[in-house]
């Protein structure tokens, strides 16, 4: 039991690490802009070919929970930590930073020790720049301090 939630606990970190180098060396690399792209311009209507990437994860996601149902029980539960990383990705970032849920809530700056307020700044700084290059803040449930993020966009190099 324990061993199991600790896979799960160390897949949803797995896949943040994971999603900060996915993102910023594949999606906003030369072959992966062609589909993220569209996250960093305005589109019409309510899908964007960047969703592509989460349908692509939730296959993943799907296969690891077959295969640990026919073969190995422990990829069944970093399937789970996938699914729950998922969510929660789902909640900061189409969620809370995107507002793609049909009511507006923004976290205060009390809850949680400012943490999902930072979160949202840090996404909205990752979405400064509508290029391939010179973005910041990669992660989607860790951010740095948005003054430094601040401070990053002004001076890309340093
Ligand atoms: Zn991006
Ligand atoms: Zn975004």
């Amino acid at each position: 039991m324990i061993i199991n939630i600790a896979i799960i606990i160390a897949s949803v970190i797995f896949m943040e690490v994971f999603a900060i180098l996915f993102h910023k060396y594949y999606m906003h690399g030369e072959r992966g802009w062609a589909w993220h792209e569209s996250h960093h311009r305005h589109t019409e209507g309510p899908f964007e070919r960047n969703d592509l990437y989460a349908v692509c994860f939730s296959f993943i996601a799907a296969a690891l929970f077959i295969a640990g149902t026919l073969w190995w029980s422990p990829l069944w539960y970093i399937g789970v930590g996938f699914t729950v990383y998922g969510v929660l990705y789902a909640i900061v970032h189409d969620g809370l930073v995107h507002q793609r849920w049909p009511f507006h809530y923004t976290p205060s700056k009390r809850l949680l020790w400012g943490y999902p307020h930072r979160l949202v700044l840090a996404h909205r700084m990752h979405h400064h720049v509508t290029t391939r290059e010179g973005a910041v803040s990669f992660g989607f449930l860790w951010a740095e301090k948005p003054d430094r993020l601040k401070a990053q966009l002004k001076n890309p190099a340093g």
